[in-house]
């Protein structure tokens, strides 16, 4: 689907000139962090790349911080922030009559002062959403109350009418020659530019003022990143927002496509997969500044940095992550903290890029990983209607054939043509609707491996439909899951637990 307007990564990304702003003092202090690092891995791979790494994980465990623990004080914001008294302190002072006679406006919030020729109408409600934002920042990365002391963080924004306004911005001093050409935004620690996205879209355009306003805040509090998926995921991540006018939130998961117009990151994935190029963990960890595929970069790192931070088994590691994320040792860091799980992350990637919805269900769709026991004699298990994927709790092996059947009605709809009315189904399904091409309510097994390493871990498969009956063979060892088919995105109006009885016909 079109979402043509985007930022590209060579152009947007902070990391590749960022340096050249960072006041020297501030350069000293951020050299001096780095160099308290105990060590230099200096390697390029994705984050879960696991090979050889062991000695640096174990590395990283030893020097892990806690965000409870106190901080190195040279990492501050204050300590990082080039002249953080002084909001504009990069730039010599600005000539604000000529800015004015070039058909440049100013508008003052308390954390932005934004410089745009554009129309008013499509800007001035821009500094109220920053200085909304900056507080969601400041919450959502939870930091300590005493640091970010009111009207200490204040940046730049310009909102060019479009690229043919750059001249203009540079003649009086608010488009410095080291800003390269941008598709649509950039961004570095104390000023972010973007190309007026209202003509498309109100949404978008906020969407990208909050996204370089992301990566300014971050840059300012953390420092440089050097992850590119973490750095772009987190600005899509925290930019996609919800406002009504009075409130905005930050990290909104979209419920619906009206929502987001011009945003398309879901579509994207969809159209992605159906293509038949998925990418695993690696694959987006791994994706790079000059990853040139238009919208396509942006929506993949986002879509895993919304898993992470909407499911309750991943939230709290992954926005721990965010205060290491300007020091060296961050990939290695990251690693670590999902060693331990890594190849059920990755399984579990893989299914929600083949599941993502507008509307997902985190807590609906949450995997209960369960230790599983051999099935070698029959077993039966209840499963809820309202829940997605869970596990029998019984591995079977390859070639292994089993009985399925499926008793028991339950809710799989509470509406019929737009008309409130309970729909029951049994495991056999209910032909007036369908997700993915299967009756709603139809009783769905799949194999999920239990990969001991990400290289173990199996490409996708799709599921088999079971129905009321089924014998079926493994075509792989692993644990059986299973579901009732209803989309991931509309669970919450079914009911009920059908039980499945689960009978060994034959051991491999
Ligand atoms: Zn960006």
């Amino acid at each position: 689907m079109g979402c043509g307007a985007e930022e590209k990564p060579l152009s947007d990304n902070p990391l590749t000139s960022e340096r050249g702003t960072v006041s020297e003092e501030s350069q000293k202090i951020l050299d001096r962090s780095q160099s308290q690092t105990t060590k230099q891995h200096g390697n390029h791979e994705g984050i879960f790349e696991f090979s050889g790494m062991e000695e640096a994980v174990e590395d990283a465990r030893r020097n892990r911080p806690s965000l409870n623990s106190p901080r190195d004080p040279s990492r501050s914001p204050e300590a990082i922030l080039p002249s953080a008294k002084a909001p504009h302190s990069q730039s010599q002072p600005l000539d604000e009559a000529a800015i004015w006679e070039a058909g440049i406006q100013r508008y003052e919030g308390k954390h932005v002062t934004i410089y745009s020729d554009a129309p008013r109408k499509h800007i001035e409600d821009l500094p109220k959403i920053f200085d909304l934002a900056y507080q969601e920042w400041c919450d959502y990365f939870d930091l300590p109350p005493a640091l970010p002391i009111d009207g200490l963080w204040k940046i730049r924004a310009h909102v060019l009418a479009n690229p043919e306004s750059r001249p203009r911005f540079e003649k009086v001093g608010l488009l410095p020659q080291e800003v390269p050409p941008f598709a649509n935004g950039y961004a570095q620690t104390k000023a972010i530019w973007i190309y007026d996205q209202a003509i498309h879209s109100e949404y978008y355009q906020r969407h990208l003022l909050i996204h370089e306003g992301t990566h300014a805040f971050m840059l300012s509090h953390f420092g440089q990143c050097d992850a590119a998926w973490y750095t772009e995921g987190m600005a899509e991540l925290l930019g996609t927002h919800h406002w009504d006018g009075e409130e905005l939130q930050l990290a909104y998961f979209p419920q619906s496509k009206e929502e987001v117009p011009y945003w398309g990151r879901i579509s994207l994935v969809q159209d992605e997969v159906e293509s038949g190029r998925s990418l695993d963990l690696g694959g987006v960890t791994q994706l790079s500044i000059s990853y040139q595929e238009e919208n396509r970069a942006y929506a993949w790192c986002w879509a895993l940095c919304a898993l992470l931070e909407n499911d309750p088994a991943y939230r709290d590691r992954f926005r721990e992550m965010a205060v290491l994320s300007g020091q060296d040792t961050f990939k290695q860091q990251f690693r670590a903290a999902w060693q331990a799980d890594a190849p059920r992350l990755a399984w579990h990637w893989q299914l929600f890029q083949q599941e993502i919805a507008y509307g997902y269900d985190f807590g609906a769709n949450q995997l209960n990983w369960k230790t599983p026991r051999p099935l070698i004699s029959a077993e039966s298990v209840q499963i809820q209607a309202d829940q997605g994927w869970q596990s029998s709790g019984f591995s079977v092996q390859e070639g292994q054939t089993i009985r399925l059947a499926a008793t028991g009605r339950f809710q799989i709809a509470d509406q019929y043509n737009g008309q409130a009315r309970e729909i029951f189904s049994e495991a056999g399904g209910v032909t007036f609707r369908y997700y993915d091409n299967q009756p709603l309510g139809t009783l769905l097994l799949m194999v999920f491996p239990e990969a001991a390493t990400l290289e173990e871990v199996p490409p996708f498969q799709e599921p088999t439909a079971v129905g009321i009956e089924r014998e079926w063979t493994a075509k792989r060892s692993g644990t059986l899951w299973l579901k009732v088919n209803d989309s991931p995105a509309e669970r919450n109006d079914n009911q009920g637990t059908p039980e499945i009885e689960m009978q060994p016909l034959s051991t491999p």
